[in-house]
């Protein structure tokens, strides 16, 4: 299992499936990204949670805030969440994250930087090596 999906289970408001996962996933999320970026997810996920919360609350099942796809392009996170387009406060976290994975390893958490050659990716020197070579 990847250390990833544990963040679905630790914050059930956020991870409600979407109709983008339910069409392209049966409902069921995947990450489509390394577990070097958990520390920055879990955070953005702490602000977000109480707000799914208390928002779904009082919304229809297809108005839900939900996670709709987590994924690395271009070597840095991109985050897409349903219904928190007026919310200022998920906005910025979400945007935080993405900054956020500028600067750290996609494969360790580590201090990394963006490689530009080839696919770009967010790596630090070490695994990027290795990357590199088992490719
Ligand atoms: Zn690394």
């Amino acid at each position: 299992m990847n250390k990833l999906d544990n963040l679905i289970t630790k914050y059930p408001n956020i991870f409600q499936p979407s109709d983008f996962t339910r069409s392209r996933y049966g409902g069921t999320f995947y990450f489509e990204c390394e577990n070097g970026w958990y520390d920055i997810l879990d955070q953005m996920f702490s602000i977000l949670e109480p707000i799914a919360e208390l928002e779904n609350s009082s919304r229809d099942e297809t108005d839900r805030i939900s996670v709709a796809q987590i994924k690395e392009k271009f070597g840095i996170l991109r985050i897409y969440i349903d219904g928190i387009y007026e919310i200022n406060e998920a906005q910025q976290a979400v945007d935080a994250a993405e900054k956020a994975s500028k600067i750290v390893c996609e494969l360790c958490g580590g201090p990394g930087k963006l490689f530009p050659k080839g696919w770009m990716k967010t790596h630090c020197d070490a695994c990027h090596q290795n990357w590199f070579e088992t490719k």
